[in-house]
């Protein structure tokens, strides 16, 4: 079948301010609509029970495929099998991809960190960049585009190393990453500095992540800047953030073939309810577990875990999504520490039966009083799909340390906020937990719950004075849990690539990329 012969689905966008719906190769290389929204599919597919239940016979590759068929992407069906094909192979240290441990009979933990940076980000950042890559090259090809891309990220950790590793050696686009100096763990240190790949770069930045992020803000926004990287460089500046709908789309598949999964094993009978909990910071997990309900998954409540920073379990109980005056929380589990949740407006849009002018409404209340309020019917939708707890830190580490006494399992300080509130908010149904990073990413913290130490409490001098990997061997030692990823356990043996720490200014940053252009070209 050819591209044009394909029923096509277009994206519009959630706040109607988009000149004409696009394509989804146009959604992805664009990230965000003009004005502002986000890209949503004009129709989301349905599938049969029998659809759902027939993809457990399928590898995961495969049935990412099919879901992507099921949208009608506009790139041809062999392409789309060949990039899943690359997206979710050996990269993955478990040919399941994400495969579920079920600590009693009706609890069930996802694991989405199997990828090759041990967090679940990999699940979308080995699928995106490469459809990015050929979504170009199909626009190219179409004459609506004549350059690449530099991919910039700013970072406070766990997102920039996923999003090197994804697209490393991807044609037609390099990478750079900026991350506060000193403002990350070891590990998350020595994941990027050892980063390999011809098209990567890495920089550590004077300040806090906040001056990485208003760095590379202020860099988008500079109009000769991007000027002069087209006509010098032929090169785009573009984020690949969490609002690209090709970073979403990856993310109902593991849902949808969880489900098949948990039914091909007998642990429920397809057709019977499934509730799902999702550690949820910029809302993307928990919303892709939403548009697999629509697909026809046959899931129950959604429940929204939040840590301190609760802002999306306050709007869930009251409407209300108010930062006016919330303060900013640090926790065990940074991934979550959020004020604006982002992929939110995607829902909203989709609760509203797609009001783009309320949306558009909200997110201008938003940005001018820091605050607004949805109309009671929209509200009233909310409380049926989603209920919602907020963890605090103390509680965080004590459920690692219960969940290990009891099930000899260890969870990272992000999937224990989901498992205390699945415990908290949990009905009938059987629950299922998307579990987001190895427990080896966040040593540190694991130590500290399994050692009775409070939240944010020194380690012991011999132990602060551990690598990383020291600290991981250590706690593997103690616990008998032997699982350190290859990718994480091998940090300390190679060499480090990228040490460079630059200024936050915008003509720091883009003096940097500039060299780093430069460099590529030679
Ligand atoms: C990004 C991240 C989250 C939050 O996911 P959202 O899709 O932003 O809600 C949770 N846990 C970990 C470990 C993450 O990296």
């Amino acid at each position: 079948m050819k591209v044009q012969d394909m029923a096509q689905n277009l994206y519009s966008d959630t706040r109607g301010q988009s000149e004409r719906p696009v394509t989804f190769t146009e959604a992805v290389i664009d990230g965000l609509a003009a004005g502002g929204g986000l890209y949503v599919p004009e129709r989301i597919p349905e599938l049969s029970l029998d659809e759902i239940g027939a993809l457990a016979e399928l590898p995961y590759a495969q049935r990412a495929a099919r879901i992507y068929r099921a949208f009608d992407v506009d790139l041809p069906a062999e392409t789309v099998e060949a990039l899943m094909a690359q997206a979710y192979g050996d990269n993955f240290d478990d040919e399941r991809i994400c495969p579920i441990t079920s600590l009693s009979a009706d609890t069930h933990v996802l694991e989405l960190w199997h990828g090759p940076t041990s967090a679940f980000k990999d699940m979308a950042l080995q699928c995106l960049p490469r459809f990015f890559s050929a979504s170009a090259a199909q626009l190219r090809e179409q004459g609506k585009l004549d350059h690449d891309f530099l991919i910039l990220v700013a970072t406070s950790g766990d997102t920039g190393k996923a999003a090197l590793e994804g697209f490393r050696d991807v044609d037609g686009v390099s990478i750079g990453v900026m991350y506060p100096d000193g403002g990350v763990s070891d590990i998350q240190f020595k994941q990027m500095a050892t980063q390999r790949g011809r098209n990567v770069q890495v920089w550590g930045v004077r300040g806090n992540f906040d001056d990485c992020q208003t760095g590379a803000k202020n860099v988008f926004g500079d109009e000769a800047f991007a000027k002069k990287l087209q006509d010098e460089h032929r090169i785009a500046l573009s984020s690949a953030n969490s609002i690209n709908w090709g970073r979403l789309m990856p993310q109902i598949v593991y849902y949808v073939s969880a489900y098949a999964q948990l039914a091909a094993d007998g642990k429920l009978n397809l057709g019977d309810e499934l509730d799902v909990c999702v550690p949820t910071g910029n809302f993307g997990n928990i919303l892709a577990a939403y548009y697999a309900k629509r697909m026809g998954v046959p899931l129950g409540m959604l429940y929204c875990a939040s840590n301190e920073n609760r802002v999306l379990t306050d709007f869930i109980n009251t409407g209300t999504y108010d930062i006016s005056e919330r303060p900013f929380v640090l926790t065990p589990s940074p991934s979550m520490d959020i004020l604006v949740s982002s992929n939110l407006e995607r829902q909203l849009f989709e609760l509203t039966g797609r009001d783009a002018a309320a949306i558009a409404g909200w997110m201008a209340d938003l940005r001018g009083q820091r605050r607004f309020r949805v109309d009671e019917e929209t509200f009233a939708r909310v409380r049926e799909l989603f209920a919602s707890d907020s963890i605090d830190n103390a509680t965080c580490l004590d459920t690692i340390k219960r969940v290990f006494e009891q099930h000899g399992y260890l969870l990272d300080p992000h999937t224990a906020v989901a498992y205390q509130t699945a415990e908290n908010l949990r009905g009938e149904n059987p629950v299922l937990i998307a579990s987001t990073a190895h427990w080896a990413k966040f040593g540190d913290n694991v130590y500290r719950a399994l050692h009775g130490i409070e939240p944010g409490a020194p380690l012991p001098d011999d132990v602060a004075a551990l690598s990383g990997c020291k600290l991981n061997e250590l706690i593997a030692r103690e616990t008998g849990v032997d699982d350190i990823p290859h990718g994480l356990a091998e940090l300390d043996a190679l060499p480090i690539r990228f040490d460079e720490v630059i200024d936050g200014g915008t003509n720091d940053i883009e003096a940097a990329a500039l060299r780093f252009l430069e460099h590529l070209d030679d």
